[in-house]
């Protein structure tokens, strides 16, 4: 583990709990630091495609974040962070490897298939998954960088992000309201929320 313990304390504090899914994106922050660089010292543009517990530490780590918009959500609900390096065109793709988030072993997988298929834990059982829990947390904070993740040069160029900032006013609601992110609908410019009441009403 090459980031401080001190940062790492930072980390959890930001996210508000430790879990495995923190411990995933410290570690992928990890890899990205090392291999593309941190945001402040190096324009970098960081693409996720989850917005789960690990985007917390990609952004506090990598300084990527959503506010400055070098931070890009795609929802594809995968553990997958793309880090695109402007300077030369450096891009590496970290992704869970599968199996990854049931280890060490398959306590955590059995008790929440008992869980979500209606069942009660018992509190054994509870104190159990939250053991196992902690334990899985652990094993990815020890564990060697690619044994968690494939990681992978990508050839393709980094997305253009449109930051097009120019506003109007909704003729719904009257809140000002993104350019791009408005509708046309029976001839009105909408914000979004405006624009799904009046396609639910018609
Ligand atoms: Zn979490
Ligand atoms: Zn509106």
């Amino acid at each position: 583990m090459d980031i401080h313990e001190d940062l790492i304390e930072q980390t959890i504090r930001f996210h508000g709990h430790s879990c495995p899914g923190l411990a995933i994106g410290i570690r992928a922050a990890e890899v990205a630091l090392r291999d593309v660089g941190r945001a402040d010292d190096e324009e970098i543009l960081a693409v996720v495609e989850t917005d789960m517990c690990g985007v917390d530490a990609i952004q506090f780590l990598t300084g990527c974040t959503f506010g400055k918009g070098n931070l890009i959500h795609l929802d594809y609900g995968k553990n997958a962070f793309t880090f695109y390096r402007r300077r030369d065109g450096k891009a590496i793709r970290i992704v869970t490897r599968p199996g990854i988030m049931g280890r060490p072993d398959g306590t955590i997988v059995s008790l929440r298939k008992k869980k979500a298929a209606g069942g009660n834990l018992s509190s054994a059982e509870k104190a159990r998954l939250r053991r196992a829990i902690d334990d899985q947390t652990r094993y990815i904070m020890e564990a060697v960088p690619e044994e968690l993740f494939d990681i992978n040069p990508v050839s393709e160029p980094a997305p253009k992000k449109a930051r097009i900032m120019e506003s109007v006013p909704c003729e719904g609601c009257g809140e000002n309201v993104m350019e791009s992110r408005t509708r046309r609908f029976m001839g009105e410019t909408l914000c979004i929320p405006c624009f799904e009441t009046r396609e639910q009403r018609w």
